[in-house]
């Protein structure tokens, strides 16, 4: 998909968002949510949404909801560092397939890091052990 066209209302994130499709949720409020990746590139790799908009990337999304979406990012890149203890998070964020965006539900990553252990391949690893990220949300979410 390129930077511009139509929101799809099916897109796995809005599925999830809607109770429709599982995850394992780390936190939410009335306009975000944040959540385990489920192919993470990093040990305690999550993700977080606005819920209500309907921006499939930063360049759409209406200032009050990028307002919203930042706390929360902030909130859980806190939350990750003060749970897991790494050397570093990383924030990331794509817009476009040839950026390598593959889910077009406006979304952040926030990815731990430390200094020993490589980054995994972004949305190419394996699928992560439930049970595990189970663990981790339950940290991060008592840290937030
Ligand atoms: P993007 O490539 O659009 O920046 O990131 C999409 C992210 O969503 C990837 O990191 C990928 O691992 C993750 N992802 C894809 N499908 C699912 C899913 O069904 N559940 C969860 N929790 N994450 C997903």
């Amino acid at each position: 998909m390129s930077l511009t066209g139509a929101y799809d209302p099916d897109n796995i994130f809005a599925k999830i968002i809607r109770g429709e499709a599982p995850a394992v949720r780390i936190f939410e409020d009335d306009a975000t949510l944040a959540f385990m990746d489920v192919f993470p590139q990093s040990e305690g790799h999550s993700l977080v949404v606005h819920k209500r908009s309907r921006a499939r990337n930063l360049l759409e999304i209406e200032p009050d909801h990028l307002h919203e979406l930042m706390d929360a990012v902030q909130r859980l890149a806190r939350a990750s560092a003060k749970a897991l203890a790494p050397d570093a998070v990383l924030v990331s964020q794509f817009n476009g397939e040839a950026a390598g965006q593959t889910v077009f539900h406006l979304h952040f990553h926030v990815i731990p890091r430390w200094a020993n252990r490589p980054l995994g391949r972004h949305a190419g690893g394996g699928m992560a052990d439930r049970g595990r990220l189970e663990e981790l949300a339950k940290k991060i979410s008592a840290a937030a």
